[in-house]
């Protein structure tokens, strides 16, 4: 298939008072036409980050400092393979070169997030359908006319990607923009969507909220739908369902997701590839059984030897001992990151390890695989 995103060395860092935090590290990885691409790692290891940077929604006082988000979008390419060659290649375009405007006009028809916590994404005092047909009415204007307006849900989750697109008042949500909502609440599997239209997101138990919000997300038809840890706060019955929703939807709708989760149980049961992060850096990439069936990072390994079952969808990452180092730049070692929790650390990781192939489109960051597996070359060459 096709690639749809390839995220070429992204970093982000945070410009905080007690210093640079390097929270994504020189992050590579890419996302093919209808595929489900997880980033697996523990809390703080920069997998939400990383995706809030992939579109475009980190804020002061983070920066995307270096990296590439190539997209696939003919009519952009077309749009600006005469004025900015530099940012085309074929039918991809670096979004990362592209004026704010654009990138903000990407956000819903292009890109779409899902949430972890469906309560905060909505506005309370306005009815669920209204809130999903406002979305419905910003796609539809952003399409026509990008001006400049606010959007009433704008803070609330999906509201806070599309602000300054959204026009504010009730008249403007059309009687066809409600009729699609309701299709939408059908869609996500809401019985009775008319009736629940009407209702407000108090009225709403977690996971019909969680579905909502999904309905809210498809408002744009999104070519790539990111999933931050969508399921982790309901209880597990409805994270089930919740999961075989958005399989069914990538399924119908062909769109690719981005899901992001520190649970192996939600990698195992929704990812066709996933890429495992520690302290900023993707350390292993590659398909579901690569990852499961041939992890060669011993963090990775670790991982995975500290769950009995990965069939589990309760099972979460145990912390392995050590520590995690620090992200702060001045702090951060000139060694492997992983070096002080791993058991084969060796003199030859005290030194940035690139990125190494292993086989075809798995890789690792981590010196056995150069002497294990004998690449012929590093994937990217060591930055000095
Ligand atoms: Fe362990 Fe060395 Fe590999 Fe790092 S590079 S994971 S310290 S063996
Ligand atoms: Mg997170």
């Amino acid at each position: 298939a096709d690639k749809i995103l390839e995220v070429r060395g992204l970093s982000t860092r945070f410009f905080t008072e007690e210093g640079q935090v390097n929270a994504v590290e020189n992050v590579s990885f890419d996302i093919e036409d209808g595929e489900i691409f997880g980033i697996v790692g523990e809390s703080g290891s920069g997998k939400s980050v990383t995706a809030l940077s992939v579109i475009d929604l980190i804020e002061s006082p983070g920066r995307v400092t270096s990296g590439e988000v190539w997209y696939r979008n003919a009519d952009l390419a077309d749009e600006f393979r005469g004025s900015k060659p530099q940012a085309v290649d074929g039918d991809l375009v670096d979004i990362r070169q592209l004026s704010e405007g654009v990138r903000r006009s990407l956000r819903g028809p292009s890109f779409s997030m899902v949430f972890q916590d469906p309560m905060s994404s909505f506005n309370p005092s306005i009815t669920v359908g209204e809130q999903i047909a406002e979305a419905v009415e910003v796609q539809r204007r952003a399409r026509s006319n990008p001006r400049s307006t606010r959007s009433r849900t704008q803070g609330y989750g999906l509201g806070s990607l599309i602000v300054d697109t959204l026009v504010p008042s009730r008249e403007y949500v059309s009687d066809e923009s409600m009729e699609r909502a309701v299709e939408l609440l059908d869609q996500v599997g809401i019985p009775d969507p008319e009736d629940r239209a009407n209702e407000y997101p108090h009225q709403f138990s977690g996971g019909m909220l969680q579905r909502a919000m999904i309905a809210q997300a498809l408002a744009g038809e999104p070519d790539i739908l990111v999933a931050d840890e969508p399921t982790t706060a309901l209880d597990v019955t409805i994270q089930a369902q919740i999961l075989n929703l958005l399989r069914d939807l990538q399924e119908k709708e062909g769109m690719s997701i981005l899901m992001i989760t520190h649970d192996l149980g939600v990698i195992a049961r929704m990812c066709d590839r996933v890429g495992v992060m520690y302290a900023g850096e993707v350390v292993e990439r590659g398909s579901l059984a690569d990852i499961f069936d041939n992890p060669v990072h011993p963090y990775t390994q670790g991982l995975l030897g500290s769950i009995p079952d990965v069939d589990d969808p309760a099972a979460r990452l145990e912390p392995i001992s050590g520590n995690v180092p620090s992200l702060i730049d001045s702090e951060m070692p000139n060694a492997c990151f992983f070096a002080d929790r791993c058991p084969k650390a060796m003199s030859d990781c005290l030194t940035r390890i690139p990125e190494y192939e292993v086989d075809g489109r798995h890789s690792a960051r981590c010196v056995l695989v150069e002497q294990e597996y004998d690449p012929t070359e590093s994937i990217e060459p060591e930055e000095v």
